[in-house]
């Protein structure tokens, strides 16, 4: 396969020519895709200055990713599987999609949306559940050129509306309903009363997925099959620059209003090929299978643009983990022999606690490379996964990146590179790291501890936030002018390998030592009746900063319950040291997480201060139920 790294010394290699040429180094990869018309230069950009950033990669080039998956592909792939959907109740008929059948549906559902009036550089919505008709929905906007706004199914209605209008979209795509577990969602009942407060809305195409009833707004609403009926097959794709904006997305929200991360053509279409084949080490034939939903980045880069490009086969899973059994992942991995399987931290955690047998019933022998994506994986999760799922034979990549990254960035290579549990260790050719004081030096040498940037443009980065320009270069490029800043604190360990240790607001100051959250979470997770814990420090009279820590735990005894305070201390100390015991334990039912599964520490921040009154916004919350419980047993006046 090409630009395909197949050892150790040949990823140095390519590390060292990226960063000596980043030109010649990215040039080259993306001569195996396939131009309208070539770029000038390779990369034009500033960060710093009028109108920064302004990040131009490939400039003047002419493409469309759509003929990059399907044109490109079709000599060799027409009648091979691209997309293997499996429903969320397993009864249903799986479905499997060549390319050459993608190819036909996407063309002609880029003609429906031609038909209702939707051009290049308008921006269309998505309001989906995990079917196929999302793939063939972005995918049909891409080729016409329309800007796809996917917004995760999971979202209520104000959190669409705001989404909408953020970005003044013309068209919302979504179903009548979404299938979840036992669940069924009404996503036509929801985008209703979202569309109702988005004057820019002048079509709704649904899709009929569970049957529902459902209200009809005449001269608005449009079934899917209706809009494709007399529509054929034919579709030249639209010609696209370089830096033309293929999609927005909006972050998870963990940290605060969630951004309109914008991506466009030609860089994000290079990176997520290059990363995808690297990473997960894919082989032609192989069966790959992300568990996000393609509502999250990942979705986008690693369910569909970078497995399509790369010409693999890519399952897409509509359901739940745990649904109708705990084992569910496993029998979908037996059933179409998974090579493989890239899921988050959550999704582990949640596993383990149901117990080994859900794993051992099925045959798991396919799967070859296993990774993890989203939060810091705690140690013990990563043992679990490493012993039990991949039996101690399959590496286990831990990708760190973001919404705004638009593909992996510190990562192993599967297989190549050596790894260590909870560590992502080395960065992809073309990254280059930085660890900065907060002074905005950077930290040299190995055995270093500081705020993660990234020096130099990669091509998959983010080029604004949109309609307000302004708001990303404050993010992410004022606080060190000539860097990108991600947020994110990490160390360099004794190897060069890097550790992200969670948010920059999660590095806690205890007597002046940075203790980050996701080690003292990792300490206190060794305790076997820990389920799940989340760290946060609050204002301490003495230290500076106090750790106040909240813990599900499993059932308890009384006695048990007595004691679970003081050795969760003693495991924290004996883990890390008495510097990182925490003063305060909470023992909790849930944590509040977003609607990725990550957990939202800013709340948990807010009432570990006492001040429960300005939690800022919980529209991405999961179960606001959670919160109150937890400001009700808390261990402060809140
Ligand atoms: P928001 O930016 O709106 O607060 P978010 O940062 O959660 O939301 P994403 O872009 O989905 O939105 O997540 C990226 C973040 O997830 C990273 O900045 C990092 O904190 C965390 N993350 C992702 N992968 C890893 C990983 N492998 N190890 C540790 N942390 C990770
Ligand atoms: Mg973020």
């Amino acid at each position: 396969m090409e630009n395909k790294i197949t050892s150790l010394a040949e990823y140095f290699q390519k590390y060292k020519e990226s960063v000596a040429d980043p030109d010649n180094f990215w040039g080259k990869i993306a001569e195996s895709h396939y131009w309208r018309k070539k770029w000038d230069q390779v990369i034009d950009y500033k960060f710093e200055g009028d109108g920064a950033p302004d990040v131009n990669w490939f400039v003047n080039g002419k493409l469309n990713i759509t003929e990059n998956i399907f044109e490109r592909n079709m000599f060799m792939r027409k009648d091979q599987v691209a997309i293997i959907w499996e429903p969320n109740d397993p009864k249903e008929r799986e479905i499997k999609l060549t390319y050459g059948e993608l190819f036909e549906k996407v063309k002609q559902f880029a003609n429906g949306l031609k038909k209702i009036g939707v051009k290049k550089g308008d921006r269309v919505a998505l309001y989906l559940p995990m079917v196929p008709e999302l793939a063939i929905a972005m995918l049909a906007c891409a080729r016409i050129g329309a800007i796809h706004s996917i917004v995760f199914a999971g979202f209520s209605a104000t959190a669409l509306a705001d989404r909408i209008n953020d970005a003044e979209a013309k068209v919302v795509i979504t179903s009548d309903g979404g299938f979840r577990g036992t669940k069924s969602i009404p996503l036509k009942s929801i985008a209703d009363e979202a569309v109702e407060k988005c004057p820019s809305v002048e079509t709704t195409v649904v899709l009929k997925r569970t049957e529902e009833e459902i209200q009809w707004t005449e001269g608005r609403d449009i079934w899917w099959n209706d809009l494709i009926a007399d529509v054929d097959c034919e579709n030249q794709a639209e010609t696209m620059d370089s830096e033309d904006v293929l999609f927005i997305l909006y972050t998870s929200g963990s940290t605060g209003k969630p951004k309109g991360v914008v991506h466009t053509t030609a860089g994000y279409m290079v990176y997520a090929e290059y990363t995808f084949k690297n990473v997960f080490q894919y082989n032609d034939g192989d069966i790959y299978w992300c568990t996000a939903d393609i509502g999250w980045v990942t979705g986008h880069s690693y369910i569909v643009y970078g497995p399509l490009l790369t010409g693999a086969t890519s399952v897409m899973f509509e359901g739940v983990p745990t649904w109708p059994d705990a084992g569910r992942f496993w029998e979908i991995v037996d059933k179409y022999k998974i090579n493989q399987f890239y899921t988050a931290p959550t999704a582990i955690r949640a596993l383990v606690a149901q117990g080994d047998e859900w794993v051992t019933k099925h045959d798991l022998s396919s799967l070859k490379v296993l990774g993890t994506v989203g939060e810091p994986i705690n140690e013990e999760a990563w043992r679990w996964y490493h012993d039990l799922i991949g039996k101690g034979r399959c590496p286990i990549v831990d990708t760190w990146w973001q919404t705004e990254t638009g593909g992996i960035m510190i990562t192993p290579l599967a297989g190549i590179t050596p790894t260590k549990p909870s560590l992502a260790t080395l960065p992809l050719p073309g990254i280059q790291p930085v660890l900065l004081d907060h002074e905005g030096n950077e930290l040299k040498g190995n055995s270093v501890e500081g705020i993660l940037c990234i020096k130099h443009p990669w091509p998959g980065m983010i080029r604004t936030t949109w309609g307000d320009h302004q708001r990303c270069y404050q993010t992410y490029f004022a606080s060190f002018p000539g860097y990108y800043l991600t947020g994110d604190g990490a160390k360099r360990d004794e190897e060069g390998y890097y550790r992200i240790i969670g948010r920059i607001d999660d590095v806690i100051n205890v007597s002046g030592h940075r203790i980050g959250t996701a080690e003292v979470e990792d300490a206190i997770n060794q305790h076997p009746k820990v389920v799940e814990s989340a760290v946060v420090g609050y204002p301490h009279e003495i230290k500076g900063a106090g750790i106040y820590a909240y813990v599900i735990c499993e059932d308890m005894t009384d006695a048990e319950l007595d004691n679970i305070e003081a050795e969760i201390k003693a495991t924290v100390n004996k883990f890390i040291g008495p510097i990182a015991k925490p003063d305060k334990i909470q023992i909790v039912s849930g944590l509040p997480k977003t609607r990725s599964g990550k957990i939202m520490r800013r709340i948990l921040r807010k009432i570990g201060e006492g001040d429960a009154t300005n939690l800022g916004d919980t529209s991405t919350l999961l179960d606001p139920g959670v919160v109150e419980e937890i400001i009700d047993g808390a261990k402060v006046e809140v």
